[in-house]
Formats: structure tokens, C-alpha cells, sequence
């Protein structure tokens, strides 16, 4: 605490850069030999003192002299305040109150790209059917896939599926315990190794996800966009000097939550943010700016014609194989196309030729053009009434015949039964 004082009394606040810099910006012109005297306070006072403070406080700064715009003496609050936040804000969440390696492995891959709200159901209901990593690995994929329905991202359902037959076989059902043996299993990064291996075994590993990120990029002005390889580099180093070594999942989880409830994307709360004082972006009114993104990817347009054949009570489905979007999942006979088709000209198509060749096959009536969006992809599909005299060769030999009573023990994408939600009536569907 007595060096923390000295820093309030001393410095009001600091900035830094790279001693090559300094003298270019009129700051220090006789930097001392060691790389700390190149801080200054407001008044242009060199503070050499101030590098013997830190090593005190045995941090390694020199990547953030390197990378930080702005360094704050309030770095050495940024655990404790984080940590004291959270004491006061921690929420009460089933898989924060154990230590069961297998529960806060499932509910990190069910909160991958879902948010806290939506996965909650979702574990509980994985817990509910399997409770043991064992239940999880003797368990069907189709069925893991069936109970997955709804939270997109489906090869993390196949990940976790392969990943519990993983623990159960080569490692007699326990999870490794430190985060480099977890990084071996699938479907675990260096994000999930780390969260497991804090939460479950105390490990100091800080685990970095967007919020993480964001919270570190604002706080100490770090430009390098976090989608690059140097920025994550960079971040993960600096959030292991932050790591609390006594309390790592605390803060592990304090990161999360505060960047899901204060220093959120947008409007983040800086007026009650218990940060402020020391915060770049805040002092800097860059807020809006950080955390700096590289380019952004391209999202690839298709058009999907999804067919509903009906034959008295069945429809055909067929189960994506293919390494693209939704492997494992099952869907109707489908065209895609390159271009948006209108309606009338889809029977002119060569693949519906080949796909109803043999048959006869009548349009009964088609859905307006639905939007779908995923992360790189939009989808604008359209579902057609499909009433078949005959069915064709490539239907019988290619797809799956499946009666319309047991067509809800398929797992279909979302973008299938949120359609069926609204229009199964229409569809030759039971309303559900
Ligand atoms: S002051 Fe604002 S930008 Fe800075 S950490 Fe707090 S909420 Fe985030």
C-alpha cells in the first residue's frame, strides 16, 4: 500500500511510450539508462523513482512499455478493484458453485457464442440427461445433436461429444488438470483450458475472451487489434501479470462478468466503474475506439430452396455430411444456388431435374424469401410445398423417409424449426 501511496502522491497521471519516441514528442530529452526513467508525470518530471517502485512489485511492465499508449498508476488497483467488484456483483450461477471439471467444461462450450441467458436452460438439461462425462460419452451423437437443437455452433456439440469419449477412454474419465494437457482435447482452446483450469484446479491461466479483451484494450489504451495474432499475444501476457495468483478463478470470472455488465460494447457504465479513475479510454473519451479490430471477414450470400415432399404422412430428410454448416444435422431435399431464383423458374433447374427425375412432383404453394444470418454466412431460403403422385428414384435411394409423427426426434437446424414453428400448419406439419 505504501508504494501505491507514494505513486498517488507523486503522479498524477502518466504517460509513456517507447524511449525512441519520447524525445520526439518533447517529453524526456536525457533518458537515464534504464528504460523506466522514460516516464514523466504532468509536468514533465522524469520519475526514475518510479521503476524501482515496480520492481518492488515484481511486475514485468516491459511489454507494456512496448504496446501501452498509457499507463496509469492505478495498474496496481486494476486486480483489486476488479476483484472487489466482483465480490459485490458475482452472480449465482449452478456451474460457478462447483468444482466439478465436468460441469464448468460443459457450461463454457455451451457459452461459447450463447449468452448467459439462452445457455442456462441448456445446461441444465444437458445436466439433467447427463450427468456423469460417461452418460455424456455413451450417448448417441444424433441424440447429443437433438438436445444441442437451437444453439447454432453444432460442432460444438460434436466436439464435446468426441471430447467426453476422449476422457473417458484415454484418460479413465478425469479431466487433465493443468491448462496445457486440457488444450489437447477438442473443441478446447486456450480461452476453455484456461476458464477449466482456473475454475476447477486454481490455476493462475487468465482466461481471455471478448470481454477480457475489450476491458484490457480500454483501460491501458492498447491499439493492436485483437483479432491479431500480436494482440492476443500481447493481452494474454499482460492479463498474466494481472492474474491474482491467490484468488485466479475469481478473477477469471470477474473479467467476464464485468465485461458483460459494465464495460460492455456499447454505452459501457464508466460513470459507476469502479475503473474509471485509471482508465485510458474513459480519461481519453476513446471509449467508441477500442478495442481496435482487424478487417472485418466477408460474409458469403447463398440462396437455399428447401422441399417439403410430402407422401401421405412422410417427408424426406437428408443428413448433412459435407464440411460446411451443420454437419451431422438433418434437413429437407434442398437446391442451393448461386443467384436468388424466382419460384416459377425453379423447375427448370438441372438439379431439380436430377433430384425429381422419374417422379411427379407439383409445387402446391412456397414460403416468401426468409433472411437467416449467421456469423460469416447469410442465408435466404425458401421452403417449398412439394405434393409427389410418384416419388422419384434419387428421393427413394438418397434420403431418409420419415413419418411425420417421429419427424421431432431429428435434429434440424434452426433455421428449419423456427420456420415450422410459425408455418407447420401450412406445411402439411402438425402446429406444434
Ligand atoms: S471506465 Fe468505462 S471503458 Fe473504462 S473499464 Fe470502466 S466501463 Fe470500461
Amino acid at each position: 500500500m505504501q508504494c501505491q501511496d507514494e505513486i498517488r502522491k507523486k503522479i498524477d497521471y502518466i504517460r509513456i511510450s517507447p524511449l525512441k519516441k519520447i524525445s520526439g514528442e518533447g517529453g524526456i530529452r536525457t533518458p537515464g539508462t534504464s528504460q523506466f526513467n522514460g516516464f514523466q508525470d504532468r509536468r514533465n518530471r522524469p520519475l526514475c523513482h518510479l521503476s524501482r517502485i515496480l520492481r518492488m512489485q515484481r511486475y514485468d511492465f516491459s511489454l507494456l512499455f512496448q504496446n501501452c499508449t498509457y499507463f496509469c498508476p492505478l495498474i496496481m488497483d486494476f486486480t483489486a478493484n476488479l476483484l472487489g467488484w466482483f465480490r459485490k456483483n458475482r452472480r449465482d450461477l449452478p456451474w460457478k458453485e462447483t468444482k466439478d471439471p465436468y460441469k464448468i467444461w460443459l457450461s463454457e462450450i455451451i457459452l461459447q457464442q450463447t449468452r448467459v441467458e439462452q445457455g442456462y436452460s441448456y445446461y441444465l438439461r444437458f445436466i439433467d440427461q447427463y450427468p456423469t462425462v460417461e452418460a455424456l460419452a455413451a450417448a448417441p451423437l444424433d441424440e447429443v445433436l437433438k438436445l444441442w437443437q437451437g444453439l447454432g455452433y453444432y460442432s460444438r456439440a460434436r466436439n464435446l461429444h468426441a471430447t467426453a469419449q476422449t476422457v473417458v477412454q484415454r484418460h479413465h474419465g478425469r479431466f487433465p488438470t493443468s491448462s496445457s494437457c486440457l488444450l489437447s482435447l477438442k473443441g478446447i482452446g486456450e480461452y476453455t483450458a484456461a476458464a477449466i483450469a482456473s475454475f476447477a484446479f486454481d490455476e493462475p491461466a487468465p482466461a481471455l475472451d471478448g470481454n477480457g479483451y475489450r476491458i484490457l484494450t480500454r483501460v491501458f489504451g492498447i491499439h493492436t487489434p485483437i483479432d491479431s495474432s500480436e494482440g492476443k499475444k500481447m493481452l494474454r501476457k499482460l492479463a498474466q501479470e494481472l492474474i491474482s495468483q491467490r484468488y485466479p478463478a475469481d478473477f477469471n470470472q470477474a473479467l467476464m462478468d464485468f465485461g458483460s455488465l459494465v464495460c460492455v460494447p456499447k454505452s459501457p457504465k464508466c460513470a459507476e466503474c469502479p475503473l474509471n479513475e485509471g482508465c485510458y479510454a474513459c480519461r481519453t473519451g476513446k471509449v467508441a475506439e477500442l478495442p481496435v479490430k482487424g478487417r472485418k471477414p466477408e460474409i458469403r450470400t447463398r440462396y437455399f430452396h428447401y422441399f417439403i415432399v410430402r407422401e401421405k404422412q412422410y417427408v424426406y430428410l437428408h443428413q448433412r455430411s459435407d464440411n460446411d454448416i451443420w454437419k451431422g444435422l438433418y434437413e429437407f431435399p434442398l437446391i442451393e444456388t448461386g443467384t436468388e431464383i424466382p419460384p416459377e423458374k425453379i423447375p427448370a433447374q438441372a438439379v431439380w431435374k436430377t433430384l425429381f427425375s422419374g417422379g411427379k412432383v407439383q409445387i402446391i404453394h412456397f414460403s416468401p424469401l426468409i433472411k437467416h444470418q449467421l456469423t460469416h454466412q447469410t442465408l435466404w431460403t425458401r421452403f417449398y410445398l412439394v405434393e409427389s403422385g410418384t416419388i422419384s428414384q434419387n428421393l427413394r435411394r438418397h434420403y431418409l423417409r420419415v413419418p411425420l409423427t417421429d419427424f421431432d426426434r431429428y435434429s434440424i437446424p434452426r433455421l428449419i424449426d423456427a420456420f415450422l414453428e410459425k408455418n407447420a400448419g401450412k406445411f402439411g406439419f402438425i402446429p406444434k
